[in-house]
């Protein structure tokens, strides 16, 4: 607990405005998204996708009454029981009082750095010292200058050693982080190349991930993953092949499922047995190995715990319920702070009414008043309709919330009840510690997914839209257009996180797709490209703006609403500037005028029109005359009608290649979702990875056919595997005979004879590959579409509704 008077100093303001300069708090908060109560809280306007300025008014709503911001003219006379100090740079100010914190702290905290692997090897040294040591650790892969700042704020001296991470993309970051992380010992994992994560050249980019460690006694490092001249530093503990290294490897030998290495420890020799064969894995394992080692835990034990090593998953997955439920299962690992996020993204769910959450004991962790007293915090941010514990502990324990409470002795408990409990119309939130085995739990509520799956990747989403927000000034809206099922990726998923993310607007083709969103809780302004006449009745019970692009369809309206009583319904006039679709053409605006100056039934709520070719650059001057004539005639209309609507015109193309045009809001359609033939420096991710796996595999002679027609005829003996994918899931008969190409473990195979219904052929004579092995279908997306003469819009929407669609967060 900190009081504003005591610590104002650490902020270095510029102004402030104390009129409660005794106030408490205890919690930092920059969301107000993610905010239930702002009592107790520190409000950091800070400067990121949004302005956090803008939601001040928000957090003074909800309680907050201390205040950082940076906005000199932020006026703050309506906030007059609260505190205000103003900085030059809000995330710099969090900053330092997070350094204040950590002088408060004593125990050993181990910083970890490097280009891969810095996530699992904190997560992995955390679950090999369970039991042993009280271990605090930043969540997920809170790295950022953020996210390790909120990480720190929550550590205190009651853990025996603290793991915390930390992630730079560019030079001059690093001491901020080590600022406030002040590691006492250092791991750094790998060193990648340089020009994947924004440096010149590997030299600086080791040099100032190297800043992180300027304290500390020990860095412990794979010898092969830093240059020679760091080597000799006595701090250096490393582990590698030659003399020099303290864990040296002696031999190493893979087998089939895991590897066997002759290790030598300060001159003891002894083997391990690691469950990876792959070399990252088995890197990252060594380097837990040798931390081990030197905070004294034993080779036995060492040796007992690696064996057990587990791949991480520590994606949070949205999946389909039975009985009309949503399932969230994070049922990798469970501490407060990803409870925090997983609570969160719960939180961004409106699909079903009721929310519920099935959580097991923490592992590692006394169940002091204190503890109680945070886990009791965290459970308020959501309203939460059922809670469902698991742990013997939890039994003897009271629980002052008003809500619905059961405990169950262990996961076999549970499962036995299980029928007996309700999740009809519920988001469902499965989260535990790996222990618990709560994936069973989810495995028994979810929807079975077959062989064919498209995985998306909503962070990834999340990733492309501020791409583009970084394009836009902070004044012009964001619609997102979620036609055609997303592009293909789903309804109320991706439209919960665009919701989150305060887009302005959504958009969909046809009024069904609209009433579906509001069905699912979404209340964003949804504009309808295609509204046809017979659905009048849901555009209106369902809150839905239209497209109007001719006259006919405003008459129809009109009357509509005139019979109705109804007047300002919003709708959205189309212009027809070229691309000869929908719209009014140039000779109907007046009429068009006419119409609308002798009504009070419809408000324009915006003008827009479509560009033709907004990314070609032969197109250049016509996507010129396109402006012009909008501009016209939009300005026209206004000039008519005497009021003022928003503008728009640009797509995904046009926020890149024309931000002259990005008027009043842009329309973000398939960059969001990790496409766009020409991102100028964007760096978008691709959303949604369709996959398969290999179901059977042949031995096929020379000179035999494969499929239908006979039309896969084998030059050589060939190695055959069946995939089950086919042109009614959208994989094109056009990509038959060679012209398709998946990946398999990394390698790329082709497709042989024609594609059948249900299922296709794959070559894989030249690869390693066994039944069941995965399979990406489309390894390089705009490659593919280009091979059979389409676009990627057009495969995307073309993967059919019966092939699943799984999603992520993170
Ligand atoms: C589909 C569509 C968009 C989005 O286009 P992208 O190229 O996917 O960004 C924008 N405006 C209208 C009218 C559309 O139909």
């Amino acid at each position: 607990m900190y009081i504003i008077n005591d610590i104002v100093k650490v902020f270095e303001p510029i102004k402030t405005v104390l009129t409660q300069p005794n106030l408490t708090f205890s919690r930092l908060s920059y969301d107000t998204r993610k905010m239930h109560t702002g009592a107790d809280s520190l409000f950091f306007a800070l400067q990121g996708q949004q302005d956090g300025h803008r939601f001040v008014y928000e957090a003074y709503q909800k309680g907050v009454r201390n205040f950082i911001v940076s906005d000199l003219a932020l006026n703050v006379e309506n906030f007059q029981d609260a505190n205000f100090i103003w900085v030059k740079n809000t995330l710099r100010a969090l900053q330092s009082l997070v350094s204040l914190h950590r002088n408060s702290i004593q125990i050993p905290v181990i910083g970890i750095t490097g280009s891969n692997g810095k996530t699992i090897v904190k997560e992995w040294l955390s679950q090999l010292l369970k039991g042993l040591k009280k271990v605090y650790q930043s969540p997920k892969s809170y790295n950022s200058q953020l996210g390790v700042a909120l990480s720190l704020w929550d550590l205190t001296n009651d853990y025996d050693v603290a793991l915390i991470e930390a992630g730079i993309s560019t030079v001059d970051e690093m001491h901020y982080l080590e600022e406030m992380i002040r590691p006492s010992l250092g791991i750094f994992t790998s060193l990648g190349p340089a020009h994947r994560e924004g440096f010149v050249s590997k030299e600086v980019k080791l040099a100032e991930k190297w800043n992180l460690f300027i304290r500390s006694k020990k860095i412990f490092v794979p010898s092969a993953q830093v240059l020679n001249e760091y080597l000799s530093n006595e701090r250096i503990v490393s582990w590698g092949v030659s003399n020099t290294d303290i864990l040296r490897v002696l031999a190493i030998h893979s087998y089939e499922l895991y590897t066997q290495v002759h290790l030598s420890y300060r001159n003891y020799d002894f083997e391990l047995s690691i469950p990876f064969i792959d070399k990252a894995s088995i890197d990252n394992a060594l380097t837990c190995v040798l931390v081990l080692l030197e905070i004294g835990v034993s080779i036995d034990i060492i040796r007992d715990r690696i064996a057990l090593l587990k791949p991480l998953d520590m994606r949070l997955q949205l999946k389909m319920g039975k009985n009309n439920s949503s399932i969230i299962d994070d049922s990798y690992s469970n501490d407060l702070a990803s409870l925090n996020i997983a609570l969160d993204f719960l939180n961004q769910q409106n699909q079903y009414d009721k929310k519920k959450l099935i959580l097991s004991d923490f592992e590692g962790e006394e169940l002091t008043a204190k503890f109680l007293n945070k886990l009791h915090q965290v459970l308020s941010t959501v309203q939460l309709d059922e809670i469902i514990l698991v742990g013997g502990r939890f039994k003897s324990m009271v629980f002052d919330f008003s809500r619905n409470i059961h405990v169950y002795e262990s996961t076999e408990d549970l499962l036995s009840n299980l029928s007996q409990l309700n999740f009809k119309d519920s988001v469902v939130l499965i989260k535990g510690a790996r222990k618990y085995k709560l994936e069973t739990i989810s495995r028994l509520l979810t929807e079975k997914s077959h062989e064919t799956i498209l995985q998306i990747n909503l962070k990834s989403l999340e990733h492309n839209l501020k791409q583009y927000r970084s394009k836009i000034d902070s004044s012009v809206k964001m619609m997102a257009m979620v036609k055609a099922f997303s592009y293909g990726s789903g309804s109320y998923e991706v439209a919960n996180i665009l919701q989150f993310n305060n887009v302005d607007y959504l958009t969909v083709a046809f009024v069904d797709e609209g009433s579906e969103l509001r069905r699912s809780g979404i209340k964003l302004p949804i504009m309808v490209l295609s509204p046809h006449e017979s659905a009048i009745d849901d555009i209106l019970e369902y809150n839905l703006e239209p497209e109007i692009y001719s006259v006919r369809i405003l008459k129809v309206f009109v009357q509509y609403l005139k019979n109705k009583n109804i007047n300002d319904y919003p709708v959205h006039i189309k212009l027809d500037t070229g691309m000869h679709r929908l719209g009014f053409m140039d000779n109907e605006i007046d009429e068009l005028l006419l119409i609308l100056k002798n009504q009070k039934e419809v408000r324009i709520k915006s003008v827009f029109s479509h560009l033709v070719g907004a990314g070609v650059e032969s197109l250049k001057d016509f996507t010129a005359k396109q402006f012009l004539q909008f501009n016209s005639n939009a300005d026209k209309i206004n000039t008519a009608l005497g009021y003022s609507f928003l503008k728009h015109i640009c797509n995904t193309s046009g926020i890149v290649h024309h931000p002259e045009g990005h008027m009043d809001m842009v329309r973000l359609g398939i960059g969001l979702y990790g496409f766009d033939m020409n991102p100028k420096e964007l760096t978008l991710e691709q959303v949604g990875v369709l996959k398969t796996t290999i179901t059977q595999i042949k031995h096929i002679p020379k000179d035999e056919t494969i499929g239908y027609d006979r039309k896969g005829l084998l030059t050589r003996d060939s190695i055959i595997a069946t995939v089950k994918i086919g042109y009614a899931d959208g994989y094109s008969r056009r990509f038959g005979n060679g012209v398709g190409e998946m990946e398999i473990n990394g390698q790329l195979v082709q497709t042989v004879g024609n594609i059948c219904m249900d299922m296709c052929m794959l070559d894989i004579t030249d690869i390693e590959a066994k039944e069941g092995d995965e399979v990406i279908v489309f390894p390089d997306m705009a490659l593919a579409a280009q091979n059979i003469g389409t676009i990627p819009y057009e495969l995307l929407t073309g993967i059919s509704s019966r092939v699943k669609r799984v999603y992520y967060y993170e």
